[in-house]
């Protein structure tokens, strides 16, 4: 993919990003996420239908790689079950730490396969998917 398509992606996503507004429904699942290193504060809830990812909603304050990750994460991730999310999660934590991953299970999220040119933006990249990660994890607990 080249330079100029993924900052097309980066910026729609920033300017229109999917599913940004939280609705009142105790069925989901919350998290608040922080990056000390950014203004980045995001909220995210998650609603699963069985195994699977019903609905990720995401809002808050957040510099363009943040909101645009996010949203990217929330269209990559709806419809997945939790395996195939971890999955996803692995590989995409893999490229921004420049180890080897598996580039065709990420779709539009390896728009960041470059963003550790820039080490202080990858926390704002990671931040949410952080999030969906951790709560992941309490689903196993
Ligand atoms: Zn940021």
């Amino acid at each position: 993919m080249d330079n100029d398509l993924k900052r097309t992606i980066i910026l729609e996503h920033f300017q229109n990003p999917k599913n940004k507004g939280l609705i009142n429904d105790d069925s989901y699942k919350f998290i608040n996420m922080n990056n000390e290193s950014c203004i980045d504060e995001v909220n995210l809830m998650v609603k699963f239908d069985g195994d699977k990812i019903a609905d990720i909603r995401f809002d808050g304050e957040a510099c363009a790689i943040c909101t645009s990750s996010t949203s990217i994460m929330i269209e990559t991730l709806i419809g997945k079950t939790k395996e195939e999310a971890k999955n996803i999660l692995n590989n995409f934590l893999k490229m921004i730490d420049e180890e080897e991953y598996d580039a065709d299970i990420l779709e539009q999220a390896i728009v960041y396969n470059d963003i550790h040119r820039q080490p202080n933006r990858k926390k704002c990249a990671l931040l949410s998917w952080r999030g969906i990660e951790r709560i992941l994890e309490e689903l196993d607990k």
